[in-house]
């Protein structure tokens, strides 16, 4: 079981994400709303996951991604991505994403990317 931080500009996202994690068996150990938020988060909290929401105010989930992964290079970090943002995605994956989970999910999908990602 992980560690994970969630971040997402939406609360009803945030809510959603963490209730799928929770009742598998994972921590969260905290929400950021922003990719700043974030990646501040990060650094103070150290969880073994991030999920990283690629359209949010202030800073995108790709930006926080950057800085993240130079702070830690071994960094695990999940996009969570919409319809339609193709660019992006191969945009983090060059950034060093582990991987991404495409919106709307199951909650199963969730669940077996984090799994892999944490066990590669
Ligand atoms: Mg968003």
């Amino acid at each position: 079981m992980a560690n994970i931080l969630i971040v997402d500009d939406s609360r009803t996202s945030r809510k959603i994400l963490r209730k799928i994690l929770e009742e598998a068996g994972h921590t969260i150990l905290g929400e950021a709303v922003n990719g700043e938020d974030g990646y501040l988060k990060y650094q103070e909290l150290k969880p073994d996951v991030v999920t990283l929401d690629i359209t949010m105010p202030k800073m995108d989930g790709l930006e926080a991604l950057r800085l993240i992964k130079k702070y830690d290079e071994k960094a695990i970090a999940i996009m969570i991505t919409a319809a339609g943002q193709k660019e992006k995605m191969i945009l983090a994956i060059k950034s060093g994403a582990a991987d991404f989970i495409s919106k709307p999910y199951e909650g199963s999908d969730v669940l077996w990317v984090i799994d892999k990602c944490v066990n590669a």
